[in-house]
């Protein structure tokens, strides 16, 4: 789940995936690669009680086995803070874009969906988590500048398509914060499909109080307000994904 612009809903995408699709049945990890580690604790898993974080997992051969909790919303790979530091770290390593995706090659088989929650940058944490996606998923807000930063996504990422990733490519966008009573929404909506076609989802993602709450109770969104917009909408979003082939 990337987008080099930050608060879009990359977490809130990210965290709210994985929970319906676990609902739906299938065994999904989400790896929280952003030193915010927002995602962990969307699920509920305090950071304050993991043993090991993906940071030990990337950089001190902790195994990913060892490091993940498991949650009743799916499986989580924790985030802390010094991730932020592995960055710093990674580039004297020769194979520095591809640490994530050997970390992950021993789970890789557990799960039906790997959901990688990538913090707001293109750089190194994001370049690994490219480099070991077989798909992206771009969470666009809807407003002004979002197609600014779009063309910076799409080049970062036939970038990595040449060196580190060749299969790599976006598999789907969706709309967040749609509000559709604003002409802006519906213009920046607009464009995207301009650009972007059928990559968009069909499902978009209303502007809706209960997503933000959510996180502060440490639940997913169907475990908080069932009923909710923000709920339907993001299971709505796995159906289309699963329909879509999101897993593999
Ligand atoms: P960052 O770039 O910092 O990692 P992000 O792209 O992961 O941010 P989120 O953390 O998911 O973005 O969302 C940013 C803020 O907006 C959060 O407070 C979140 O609760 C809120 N939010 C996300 N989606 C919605 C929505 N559809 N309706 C209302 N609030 C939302
Ligand atoms: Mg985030």
């Amino acid at each position: 789940v990337v987008n080099q612009k930050g608060g879009v809903g990359k977490t809130t995408t990210a965290v709210n995936l994985t929970a319906a699709l676990t609902e739906m049945g299938l065994d999904v990890l989400l790896c929280d690669f952003d030193p915010q580690a927002n995602a962990t604790s969307g699920l509920g898993v305090d950071k304050r009680k993991i043993k090991h974080s993906v940071y030990d997992v990337v950089i001190n051969a902790v195994t990913a086995e060892e490091a993940i909790v498991k949650t009743k919303f799916g499986d989580v790979l924790p985030s802390s803070a010094d991730l932020a530091g592995a960055a710093v770290e990674l580039i004297s390593s020769e194979h520095r874009e591809h640490q994530l995706r050997h970390s992950l090659a021993s789970v890789k088989d557990h799960y039906d969906v790997i959901l990688i929650d990538c913090p707001p940058s293109l750089e190194m944490l994001t370049l690994n988590g490219l480099a070991a996606a077989d798909s992206i998923l771009v969470p666009v807000q809807c407003e002004y500048y979002a197609l600014e930063g779009l063309s910076q996504l799409v080049s970062s990422i036939r970038m990595v398509k040449r060196s580190s990733n060749p299969q790599i490519d976006i598999e789907g966008i969706v709309l967040t914060m749609y509000d559709s009573r604003t002409n802006l929404t519906i213009q920046v909506a607009e464009e995207v499909k301009k650009y972007f076609g059928s990559k968009v989802f069909k499902t978009v993602i209303p502007r809706n109080v209960r997503l933000s709450e959510a996180p502060s109770h440490g639940k997913p969104v169907i475990a908080y307000d069932r009923l909710s917009r923000g709920a339907m909408a993001y299971n709505a979003v796995a159906e289309e994904f699963l329909k879509r082939g999101g897993n593999g």
